[in-house]
């Protein structure tokens, strides 16, 4: 499969594949502690926050009034999830056209269609199951039908446990709607399963064409190269500040560490600005220089991915990257053996 750098264009300037989206959770205040990352690391521009979170929110009218752009005073690129998780999980009422709108109001550069999440327990002969599929595309036509603002692109999220149910689902969505790429949901879950996982995102890629896909939730450090294997465009993740309150340190080209598993040093094992400015102790006794640091490995793996694909040579590269991860290892041996007959 020959790999691509693609250059996605939005409102507010143009992506480069691979591309990470930070997720921004805004508490209640419309608030949040999150470094701002943008003003540190020169190439992530991006940010994932959830329009219905957004919606709850105090901060909810002045973002509605003067747009995500301002009130984070980031001129970067906004993807707005639609919560249709959080409608499943907290049986949030969520309507499909007033999120919609919602996502147009505060300015958002990618919208996501409001799903209706199917989960790994959900029996793909269950009717509940037919049920889910039914509401998710038909939220996702409607977004398309109504859609007002042209500058904003609009990725149909899609779900399911068949693959022949999802493939055929983007068939129908691109027949009957107007999407600009494709998202999918709920892949957090079966990521253990991770010969269905190369299966699933292998078929839809294929089905999707030249359309940006996008993953959601999955976009460790050691996620990223393999999605980026399997011709994922773009993911996001919030486990680099997760990680950070946890204190869990991205090793750079490793795993994650517990700070207590690594061996007390002066400095710690890196250079990036964070861990060559700060001692050992200084980063672990901070969440932000931790979730710093680990946005800074994120770059970094992205950077090497970048330059791999530039130079042809992404397969040996991750051959290198993944000989010490055994988990991984596997997985991608399997997703090589599929890729190998992709075309
Ligand atoms: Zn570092």
């Amino acid at each position: 499969m020959p790999f691509n750098i693609k250059i996605i264009e939005t409102a507010h300037g143009n992506l480069e594949t691979p591309i990470f989206f930070p997720v921004f959770h805004l508490n209640k205040q419309g608030t949040g502690s999150f470094p701002k990352y943008w003003n540190e690391i020169p190439e992530m521009r991006t940010m994932l926050v959830n329009a219905h979170y957004i919606s709850k929110s105090e901060k909810f009218k002045r973002i509605s009034t003067k747009g995500l752009h301002n009130h984070f005073q980031f001129n970067g690129i906004f993807f707005a999830d639609s919560g249709g998780l959080q409608s499943r999980l907290n049986n949030a009422i969520i309507d499909p056209l007033e999120i919609l709108r919602i996502q147009e109001e505060i300015g958002a550069d990618i919208a996501a269609t409001l799903d209706a999440p199917v989960f790994i327990t959900d029996n793909i002969s269950d009717d509940k199951h037919a049920e889910y599929i039914q509401r998710t595309v038909k939220n996702a036509l409607l977004a398309s039908k109504n859609r007002e603002r042209e500058d904003m692109l609009l990725y149909a999220v899609i779900h399911g446990n068949d693959i022949k149910v999802m493939t055929n689902m983007i068939d129908y969505l691109n027949r009957k709607g107007n999407f600009n790429g494709f998202a999918i949901g709920g892949l957090i879950l079966k990521r253990s399963n991770y010969r269905h996982l190369i299966d699933l995102i292998l078929a839809i890629r294929k089905r999707t064409g030249e359309k940006p896909l996008h993953v959601f939730g999955l976009g460790g450090p050691a996620m990223i190269p393999l999605l980026t294997y399997l011709g994922v465009d773009s993911f996001d993740s919030s486990s680099f500040l997760s990680a950070g309150s946890n204190r869990v340190y991205f090793a750079p080209e490793q795993k994650s560490f517990a700070f207590n598993e690594l061996p007390q040093t002066e400095m710690l094992p890196c250079v990036c600005p964070v861990c060559s400015k700060n001692s050992f102790e200084q980063v672990r006794s901070q969440r932000r220089l931790i979730g710093m640091h680990n946005l800074w490995m994120i770059s970094y793996e992205i950077r090497k991915l970048k330059m791999h694909i530039l130079e042809g040579d992404l397969e040996s590269y991750l051959d290198y990257r993944f000989m010490n991860s055994a988990q991984i290892k596997i997985a991608y041996k399997y997703a090589k053996s599929k890729v190998g007959g992709f075309v």
